[in-house]
């Protein structure tokens, strides 16, 4: 079994990196694949760079040439749902591209026109996994729910607003969802796990400035009593 682990930005995969032994250091795609062990698994890390296309990319690379059996996604978020705010972690049971629209159709919002799905669903054993993990980090609060993902940096209330009401979402980033679309065409489960950076209103920038770091940390931790129990 062989994990691939997919973070957007070097930050979010620092203390992850500093904790593996790395056993080689690919270049693919501008990227930076390192194969090797971590809390006892053999993994692929990767920094796939913002946004779906790069997400979508790094993805397919990890399955087509380093035969992943599964994908985690870790990173930061803005938070949608009320009862969330930075630090705390939301682990993604669903995702949805919010930003796909052909609505002209009579499609809603989010649909992948001429796709069998609406939405992406986590692997459930990898949500449970990550849910057990939630529970021996008490001192971290958790969700779990549907995160949705498109290539904006929400940053307004009126914005967050609608993806709460639209699409019931309770985090919102920009790669969950192009990763989990292209879990879903190769068949390989996939999990989203997101620590709570801002709260995707209008001072989103100024919290993911300071917050982003404590997420991190977060996310990293509820990681890393997850891998330990596969
Ligand atoms: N100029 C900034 C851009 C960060 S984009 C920089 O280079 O640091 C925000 C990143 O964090 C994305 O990878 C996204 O997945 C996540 N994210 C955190 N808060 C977000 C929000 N409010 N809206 C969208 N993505 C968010």
């Amino acid at each position: 079994m062989t994990l691939g682990i997919i973070s957007a930005m070097s930050e979010e995969l620092e203390i992850l990196l500093g904790a593996m032994e790395v056993e080689s250091k690919n270049e693919r795609a501008n990227m930076t694949f390192y194969k090797g062990k971590l809390w006892g698994q053999e993994v692929v890390s990767v920094v796939c760079g913002i946004g779906k296309v790069n997400a979508a990319i790094c993805a397919q690379i990890l399955i087509s040439e380093y035969n992943v059996s599964k994908v985690i996604n870790v990173g930061v978020a803005g938070g949608v749902d009320k009862n969330i705010f930075p630090g705390d972690v939301v682990i993604a049971n669903n995702l949805v591209q919010y930003d796909m629209d052909t609505t002209a159709f009579g499609d809603p919002f989010g649909q992948i026109p001429r796709l069998d799905t609406f939405d992406f669903k986590c692997d459930d054993e990898l949500v449970k996994l990550a849910e057990e993990a939630c529970k021996e980090n008490s001192d971290i609060k958790s969700m779990t729910g549907r995160i949705v993902t498109g290539d904006q940096f929400v940053a307004s209330v009126d914005k967050v607003k609608w993806l709460e009401t639209e699409f019931n979402a309770a985090a919102c980033e920009m790669e969950g969802a192009s990763i989990a679309h292209v879990c879903y065409l190769n068949s390989v489960p996939f999990v989203v796990i997101r620590s709570i950076s801002d709260n995707a209103n209008n001072g989103a920038h100024m919290d993911f400035a300071e917050f982003t770091a404590i997420g991190v940390k977060n996310s990293t931790a509820i990681l890393k009593s997850m891998v330990e129990k596969m």
